[in-house]
């Protein structure tokens, strides 16, 4: 049994101040939810203030990118120890990344590495545009990202990888894929991938998150699915009434 995650993907919202709020409004609320892992991505100026409230629970902090190189003459950028002072897991080769900062599948794969061997536990994002998509090449560009993404990592007991499916189309749209469209993706290509890249049995292990316009109306019916192990929400994680209310919908029936 894979215990379901949900994460909130901040981006660039929240100030110090901002993110201290979300937090006391939904802490309480989250840590209930027991049967559930919570994470919470806010941008870097807020992750010491939010691990620091954060300390005593549960609930996770991730980063939501870094560099793979250790330190150096790398202005604007943070590796993984500095991350790893507040965080334990991070998103990785997110959409927005690689459509806005060029972000390739050989530089994912240096960051997934520097990751792991950190010991953060990354958040990989895969997921075909909208017009991949409709020239029927999903499942292509998905294995890409996962061959190029994961060439050479092996995890060990202690490691953990976390994938997001976010088709590009359904990120920040409204316009979700479908529950059984996203779970056939995840089922037929994103596991079996997995499993020839690490092995059949990490494959069975690994959660496999849907991201892309999930909100409170219409989680429930993506965590129904059999190989969907959670989400990667964006926008309804600004607040703390739709957060709750998904993580909440995603405690196995
Ligand atoms: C995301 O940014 O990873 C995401 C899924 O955004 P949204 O939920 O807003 O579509």
């Amino acid at each position: 049994m894979r215990k379901p995650l949900v994460a909130g993907n901040w981006k660039m919202h929240m100030t110090v101040d901002q993110a201290r709020r979300l937090i006391f409004e939904m802490v309480t609320d989250l840590q209930a939810v027991t049967e559930v892992d919570r994470v919470v991505c806010p941008p870097y100026t807020a992750l010491a203030a939010v691990a620091e409230l954060l300390r005593d629970t549960d609930i996770g902090v991730g980063g939501q990118n870094m560099h793979w190189e250790k330190s150096g003459a790398y202005t604007g950028e943070i590796s993984a120890s500095m991350l790893q002072e507040f965080c334990t897991y991070v998103i990785l080769g997110h959409s927005e990344r690689r459509a806005e900062f060029a972000e390739t599948d050989e530089q994912v794969n240096r960051k997934i590495a520097a990751a792991i061997e950190q010991r953060l536990k990354p958040i990989l994002c895969i997921g075909e545009t909208l017009a991949e998509n409709e020239a029927d090449q999903t499942a292509e560009v998905v294995t890409r990202q996962l061959e190029q993404g994961l060439a050479g990592i092996s995890l060990s007991q202690e490691d953990e990888l976390i994938i997001a499916y976010e088709p590009v189309w359904a990120i920040g749209t409204g316009r979700a894929a479908t529950p059984a469209g996203a779970n056939r993706v995840i089922q037929d290509v994103i596991r079996p991938v997995l499993a020839t890249q690490l092995g059949p049995e990490q494959a069975e292990n690994i959660r496999i998150l849907y991201g892309g316009s999930v909100k409170p109306e219409n989680a429930a019916s993506f965590f129904t699915q059999s190989d969907v192990d959670g989400a990667l929400v964006g926008g309804a994680s600004l607040k703390a009434r739709d957060f709750v209310q998904i993580v909440r919908a995603a405690v196995p029936g």
